[in-house]
């Protein structure tokens, strides 16, 4: 736990660097007080006159003089982000502009806000549940629509709903065993093994899609792992080029110049992809390019999406039916290079063995958009709804499996039939398990490491 929860926090929540705009954040009791002490409005009203949701024009200064022209929107506790009174103040975004105006802040008795004290602040009042807080921050980090999206429905808690529709059941289904084991005599309903192992099962479904969609997310957000290979000279560090937009591999006609593996993210239209160059893949005894070609080797087999190169202007050889041979079964995107060259290659033998197959002439710059396109073609296997509830962290992963575990123990307790309320025992261990994915029963540590992922001013 932060010191000083009831502290009035403040910081740049803008980035620090030259910008048409940058916002002072100010949050807590105190909030409105201390902006008066840095803030004159032209008209003279004073932000205590004034009600949430609405702002003033004016002049943000120190002790030395006016800092900026400003205007200071006014946040009324509990409607605003955090839930406490808050000011922000909007100046021109220059580095030393806002350092000044935070510093004006903190001399008339704010503290600098810590990396993501804003948002624990919402988590605390219950703005927010812990999945939709750290929906926040994939919201900001967002790159692709479908990234975005999942992040925006999390925001908007989706995820928390889920999980709470998961919970309830879970809560109704140990009410069901209370109320058998407490008074067997009473009229309540009748507890049956298949009963509960059924409804368990059902949650137990939910909660395999919900890990099985983080999966999907997680490529979504970290990018395919994808490797650009062939043999030497084909073309792939040309290629690896011309989808990283500069002269990240070293291109060379000496076969087998690519030596260790070059890794780098990009965004093929809406795909994100981590991309690597490898050496090239063909048997050789030089003992340097040897290693980088068993590195090729294991990253074939590693990689998810194999994007493979052949050069059109030449007979398919050994090396290249090697490759195609162990391209088999893995998502795949061929690209004949060279198209600019008299073409001889047997196309028809790659179609065969790929999903996709692309001609391009890396070598002069042309090829990004149907790459891409092949890209986006064979990606679509790892496609995933953006409306459905997307785990947003490892942390709300881990806790859902931890749940499944604690039922997988309910299922078969209830179907051997050990005494029902061991059965009870293991629901109840699930339920703490997604109270901690909510928040709603978490420690202190697990909050901390959190928000400690969070952007000072967010
Ligand atoms: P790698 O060994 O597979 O990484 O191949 P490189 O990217 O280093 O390229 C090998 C050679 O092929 C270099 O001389 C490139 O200039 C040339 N090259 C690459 N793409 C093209 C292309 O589209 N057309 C032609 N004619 N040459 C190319």
């Amino acid at each position: 736990m932060l010191e000083g929860m009831n502290d009035t926090i403040a910081a740049v929540s803008t980035p620090l660097a030259g910008a048409g705009l940058g916002v002072v954040r100010i949050s807590g009791a105190a909030a409105v007080d201390i902006a008066e002490r840095i803030f004159d409005s032209v008209g003279g009203r004073k932000l205590s006159e004034i009600a949430g949701y609405t702002a003033l024009f004016g002049h943000v200064h120190d002790t030395d003089g006016v800092i900026d022209e400003c205007v200071a929107l006014r946040f009324a506790a509990p409607h605003s982000y955090t839930g406490d009174d808050t000011v922000e103040l909007s100046c021109h975004g220059g580095v030393y502009i806002l350092r000044r105006v935070l510093r004006a802040a903190i001399a008339a008795g704010a503290r600098q806000a810590e990396a993501g004290e804003f948002t624990r602040r919402a988590f605390l009042n219950g703005k927010l549940d812990l999945s939709e807080a750290e929906s926040v921050m994939n919201l900001i980090g967002a790159q692709s629509r479908e990234e975005h999206a999942a992040a925006l429905a999390g925001r908007q808690g989706a995820v928390y709903d889920a999980v709470t529709d998961c919970r309830d059941r879970l809560v109704s289904l140990s009410a069901d065993i209370a109320a058998w084991v407490d008074f067997p005599d009473e009229d309540v309903p009748y507890v049956t093994a298949d009963g509960l192992v059924s409804g368990l099962r059902e949650v137990d479904g939910k909660l395999e899609r919900l890990i099985a969609g983080f999966e999907s997310g997680r490529l979504m957000r970290e990018g395919i792992d994808t490797a650009i290979v062939g043999k030497p000279n084909v073309g792939k560090s040309t290629v690896m080029n011309l989808l990283v937009g500069c002269r990240r591999s070293i291109v060379t006609d000496v076969a087998g110049t690519t030596r260790d593996v070059i890794e780098e993210s990009v965004m093929l239209g809406e795909v994100k992809l981590r991309l690597s160059d490898t050496a090239g893949l063909h048997d050789t005894a030089d003992e340097v390019e040897r290693i980088g070609v068993d590195m090729a080797d294991s990253r074939l087999r590693r990689c998810q999406l194999a994007i493979a190169v052949f050069d059109g202007s030449r007979a398919l050889d050994e090396d290249d039916r090697r490759l195609l041979s162990a391209l088999d079964g893995k998502p795949c995107v061929a690209i004949i290079n060279k198209a600019d060259l008299p073409q001889i290659i047997e196309r028809g033998a790659i179609e065969a063995a790929v999903d996709c197959t692309v001609t391009v002439a890396a070598g002069s710059g042309l090829g990004t958009d149907e790459i891409a396109a092949a890209v986006a073609a064979v990606a679509e296997r790892w496609k995933i709804d953006p409306s459905a509830p997307l785990l947003q962290s490892e942390r709300q992963r881990d806790c859902c499996v931890r749940c499944r575990e604690h039922l997988s123990a309910a299922i078969d307790a209830a179907a051997s039939g050990v005494t029902i309320d061991a059965v009870g025992v293991c629901i109840s261990d699930g339920l703490t398990a997604l109270a901690e994915l909510t928040g709603e029963c978490v420690s202190d540590s697990v909050i901390d490491d959190v928000f400690s992922r969070f952007c000072v001013g967010k």
